[in-house]
C-alpha cells in the first residue's frame, strides 16, 4: 500500500513529488506517455519566475525531476488504464497491474488536439506533428505551415522561422486567440505570412507518402488552393487526460477534472492538479502552485487518517 501516488511528471506532478517527498511521504510518481509533460515540447520559458533570462522547458523540468528525486520520490514508467476506490482505498492498473495507495494526486496534463482529417494518424511523423520544438529542426529551408491561431500556433511559428524558409500561419478566423505580445511578434516577422479564415481539408503527400502540401479551404469563399509545405504543425489546444477516471470523478463537458474545494476532488483522498485540471490558466507557474497545493492537502488528509 502506497501513502501517495501521483500521476503525471509535468509541472504539478513533480512539484507534488517535491512537497510529499519533503514531507517523507516517499511519493510513487509515474511518468506517463509524455515523460516532463508539455513544458518538454517548448523552447524558451520566459515567465517562470526566477529565471530573468529565460530557461530552456526541459531543463526546467529535469532541474525539477532532481529536485524530487533528492526528497526521496520514487519514478516508474507506466500509464493509468483504470481507477477505482474500494473502502476507502484508491486503486489504479499500470500495465496491467493494480497499485493501491491512500492518498491519489492526479496530474495527468493534457494531450494535442489534431485536426480530425483523413490520414492524420498514419502521417504523423511524415511531415506531420504537434511539436515544433521536437520536429522543427528537420525542416531547414523549406516552406511549412502552422494551424492554429492562440499562444501554442503563434510560438511554435516564431521557432520554425529559424529552420524554415517561410512559416504560413493558417487560422480559421481573422484574428489571433494569442496574448498581444505573441500575436504582435508573429505579425511583425516577416518570414511569417497568416492565411486567415482558412481552414485545411486535405493533406498532400508524394510517392513516398511524405507531406508535400496541403489543400486549403476558404472559410468564407467556400474557394479550395493548394499550399506547398512540406510539415504542418497542427497546434490548436488540448485535450485533458482523464480517461480512466471518466464517469468516477467529476469532470466539466470537455472531461477537466472539477475539484470540488481546492485541489480535492469528489472521491476522499484523491486530488486534482495541473491542466488537467485547468482550462483556464494553463501556465507551468500555476500547475506548479496546484501540485504544491494537491501535495499540502494529500499529506493533511493523510494525517487525518492516523
Ligand atoms: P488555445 O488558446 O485554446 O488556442 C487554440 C487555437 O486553435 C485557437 O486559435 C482556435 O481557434 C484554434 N482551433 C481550435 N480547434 C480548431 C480546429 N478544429 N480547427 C482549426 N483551428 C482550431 O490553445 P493554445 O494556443 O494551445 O494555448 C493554451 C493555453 O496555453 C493558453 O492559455 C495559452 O495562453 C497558454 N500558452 C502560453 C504560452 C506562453 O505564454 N509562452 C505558450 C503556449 C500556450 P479560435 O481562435 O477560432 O477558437
Amino acid at each position: 500500500m502506497e501513502q501517495v501516488v501521483i500521476v503525471g511528471t509535468g509541472c504539478a506532478g513533480l512539484t507534488a513529488a517535491i512537497y510529499t517527498g519533503r514531507a517523507n511521504l516517499t511519493p510513487l510518481v509515474l511518468e506517463g506517455r509524455q515523460p516532463g509533460g508539455q513544458l518538454t515540447t517548448t523552447t524558451e520559458v520566459e515567465n517562470f519566475p526566477g529565471f530573468p533570462e529565460g530557461i530552456d522547458g526541459s531543463e526546467l523540468i529535469m532541474k525539477m525531476h532532481a529536485q524530487a528525486e533528492r526528497f526521496g520520490a520514487r519514478f516508474q514508467y507506466g500509464t493509468v488504464e483504470e481507477f477505482e476506490q474500494k473502502n476507502g482505498i484508491n486503486r489504479i492498473k499500470v500495465d496491467g497491474q493494480w497499485i493501491e495507495t491512500k492518498a491519489l494526486i492526479i496530474a495527468s496534463g493534457a494531450s494535442a488536439r489534431w485536426l480530425g482529417i483523413d490520414r492524420e494518424k498514419e502521417l504523423v511523423g511524415h511531415g506531420l506533428t504537434s511539436c515544433a520544438t521536437c520536429d522543427g529542426a528537420f525542416y531547414r529551408n523549406v516552406p511549412v505551415c502552422v494551424v492554429g491561431g492562440g499562444d501554442s500556433a503563434c510560438e511554435e511559428a516564431g521557432f520554425l522561422t529559424r529552420f524554415a524558409s517561410k512559416v504560413y500561419l493558417i487560422h480559421r478566423r481573422d484574428s489571433l486567440r494569442a496574448s498581444k505580445i505573441m500575436a504582435d511578434r508573429v505579425l511583425a516577422n516577416p518570414k511569417i505570412e497568416p492565411i486567415w479564415n482558412t481552414g485545411i481539408e486535405e493533406y498532400l503527400t508524394d510517392e513516398n507518402g511524405e507531406m508535400r502540401g496541403v489543400k486549403l479551404k476558404d472559410l468564407k469563399s467556400g474557394t479550395t488552393s493548394k499550399l506547398e509545405v512540406k510539415c504542418v504543425f497542427v497546434a490548436i489546444g488540448h485535450t485533458p487526460n482523464t480517461t480512466p477516471f471518466l464517469g468516477k470523478l467529476d469532470t466539466d463537458e470537455e472531461g477537466y477534472l472539477t475539484p470540488r474545494h481546492g485541489t480535492e476532488m469528489n472521491l476522499p483522498g484523491v486530488f486534482a492538479a495541473g491542466d488537467v485540471a485547468d482550462r483556464e490558466y494553463r501556465q507551468a507557474i500555476t500547475a506548479a502552485g496546484m501540485g504544491c497545493a494537491a501535495a499540502i492537502s494529500a499529506e493533511r488528509w493523510l494525517a487525518g487518517l492516523e
